[in-house]
């Protein structure tokens, strides 16, 4: 490996920022694998462990020769990976309940988060603990049990199960190549929904 590094001085990389600076990596059977550092992305590729599939139009230059930037790159060889599982945020709990009050219903992306059990009733911070509530009924509750503020919950709150492109479509949300949607399924939906 660390000849390879050899070939491609760091600093040449410093030219490269923003968005063109990550890369997109595929499994060997196409599948979104990871994103890395453009300099990771060549040290894969003139190691032989990777083959450029997009380009980004950027140009790399070191005092020898020119080398396209890559955008897209795929493994030669299957990496398995374990089904990733969502980050307890207060956006992806949002995002479970589809920006809802889980006690009235109402659509909004004014929501605050409420311990269905509150913390100080020895409730968890734990998906099946937390749901999203507007702040009427956040308000309402107060620190007291559903049952004891005479409200219900429309869902029994669990994790959610999420797609094995999970991690790419966090990435979706800030910055990123558009070459890499076509290798991403439910790129465009994810992008929509965010
Ligand atoms: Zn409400």
């Amino acid at each position: 490996m660390s000849q390879c590094r050899r070939l491609l001085p760091l600093g040449v990389f410093s030219k490269v920022g923003g968005m063109s600076a990550r890369v997109l990596v595929l499994n060997q059977n196409y599948e979104p694998l990871n994103v890395c550092h453009v300099h990771r992305a060549f040290v894969l590729v003139f190691c032989g462990k990777a083959e450029v599939v997009e380009s980004n139009g950027h140009t790399l230059h070191t005092s020898t020769r020119s080398y396209q930037c890559p955008s897209v790159i795929r493994l030669l060889y299957l990496i398995k990976r374990a089904h990733p599982m969502a980050k307890l945020t207060r956006k992806e709990i949002f995002m479970r309940d589809n920006f809802t009050c889980q006690y009235c219903g109402t659509k909004t992306h004014d929501l605050t988060l409420d311990h269905v059990v509150p913390r100080h009733r020895g409730g968890q911070h734990r998906w099946e603990n937390l749901v999203s509530a507007c702040k009427a009924c956040n308000h309402r509750k107060g620190g007291r049990l559903p049952d004891e503020a005479r409200m219900h919950l429309n869902v029994r709150p669990a994790q959610p199960r999420v797609s094995r492109y999970y991690w790419v479509h966090q990435h979706l949300q800030s910055t990123h190549d558009p070459a890499w949607l076509k290798f991403i399924p439910d790129a465009e939906r994810k992008r929509v929904s965010a």
